[in-house]
């Protein structure tokens, strides 16, 4: 029913998601929960809108596009997810979309859970039973036997074994394919430098998901697996934190984007001594330096960079976004495309052509922040109004002291 309500937003600056310029005084008209038009206030169509003036900078709703719904911030969340029921981890779950919505974030793409529950929760917000943000879930991840993230993935082995198993998750709904190519933090023994999957299963991997017109993300942190992965033509490379040349030259004249995840490692960097499991922080450790290296230097061979905190991970809480671009700028990412990375280029990444621009036709995904965030990144922290879909998303429920928030935290003491 908010959907006929037509709104007009006034506001000094507008950044439409590209690397383009802000508009000055800039009105967005939104009718049916779409952005109608767009450009100076004074020549957007006033009539029959409800004008709302904005003192803050408009950006589109933000984009993270890597993170684990299912896993909770807390110090432990690949034990907590193996223990936990499904009830208790989808109320894990609702409060990381309270925590995204609160944040500015309209859009996530989730990278791997159990039980279906990311997917689930998605097609009710989208069905409008629920509030919070565009979810693209990759349902569990596929990795091999015994591999990363087996916890919230499923196992298969040799090219016909995942050519089924991404069959099959896109069969449960998934609206992604998230595969495991190499070792990584979470999961005891096993190297995050060590490539897992073989480049046949890579393949395999990739020809599934390009059939059913679907993005694929590979978790990627040693070099052998990240070339593989780039090779293959996978979407986005998730980590990415041992690149050589040969990588940095395929990144840098592809299409796939790299997605540092940094909060992701200084969450767990943060870990020692307050119960984040030692075999994480010592691999993280011996990590750290490359992984910003790596950084600057895909900045350096002009490569796509997407945001994404890969929110979840341990002590890295949903609805750090603006976290991790501030990371990002810090290690050698232009301020002025602290916006780009967040929203334009995130939803370009994920294969979306409704969110993430303030453009005629897209969804009214907004986000009015206090301050220009392409001067002073901090802004992107700075959340005033978010608007889903054309709608203002209620105080009570963006505020992170919201009646679920209370009632789920009551039943999750463990808090970061
Ligand atoms: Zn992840």
């Amino acid at each position: 029913m908010y959907k006929g309500h037509v709104l007009l937003l006034r506001a000094p600056r507008v950044h439409d998601g590209s690397l383009h310029d802000p508009l000055c005084n800039g009105g967005v008209r939104i009718e049916g929960g779409r952005i109608a038009a767009v450009g100076p206030f004074e020549r957007v169509e006033r009539r029959g809108a409800q004008v709302i003036e904005c003192e803050g900078v408009l950006l589109p709703g933000l984009v993270d596009a890597h993170v684990h719904l299912c896993l909770d911030g807390g110090s432990d969340p690949g034990r907590r997810v193996q223990e936990a029921s499904p009830v208790e981890v989808t109320l894990d779950a609702l409060r990381a979309l309270e925590r995204h919505l609160s944040a500015g974030v309209t859009t996530v793409r989730d990278l791997g859970g159990v039980h279906g529950i990311a997917v689930e929760l998605g097609r009710l917000i989208d069905a409008g039973r629920l509030l919070g943000p565009h979810v693209v879930a990759a349902g569990r991840l596929v990795c091999i036997t015994g591999g990363h993230g087996h916890f919230i993935g499923r196992e298969a082995d040799g090219p016909d074994q995942v050519t089924h198993a991404v069959r099959d998750e896109i069969k449960h709904g998934a609206q992604c394919v998230k595969i495991v190519a190499t070792g990584g933090m979470m999961t005891p023994g096993v190297e995050p430098g060590a490539q897992q999957m073989s480049e046949a299963e890579i393949a395999a991997a990739v020809a599934v998901a390009r059939a059913a017109g679907l993005r694929i993300a590979s978790h990627a942190q040693g070099t052998q697996g990240i070339v593989a992965s780039l090779v293959a033509g996978v979407d986005t490379i998730e980590h990415g934190i041992w690149l050589d040349e040969q990588a940095l030259g395929l990144l840098g004249s592809s299409e796939t984007a790299l997605v540092p995840t940094f909060n992701a490692a200084r969450g767990i960097l943060a870990g020692r001594g307050r119960g984040v499991p030692e075999f994480i922080v010592e691999k993280m450790e011996r990590a750290a330096a490359d992984h910003v290296a790596s950084f600057e230097a895909a900045v350096e061979a002009d490569a796509h960079i997407v945001a994404g905190t890969d929110g979840g991970t341990p002590l890295n809480p949903h609805g750090g976004l603006a976290t991790e671009v501030a990371a990002m700028v810090e290690h050698g990412l232009p301020v002025a495309e602290a916006v780009h990375v967040c929203t334009g280029a995130a939803a370009a990444a994920l294969g979306l052509t409704d969110r993430g621009r303030i453009e005629v036709g897209c969804w009214a995904d907004l986000v009015e922040v206090e301050g220009d965030p392409t001067e002073d990144v901090g802004a992107l922290g700075r959340v005033r109004r978010v608007f889903k879909e054309g709608r203002l998303v209620p105080r009570s429920e963006s505020a992170a002291d919201d009646r679920l928030g209370r009632l789920t935290r009551r039943v999750a003491p463990h808090e970061v």
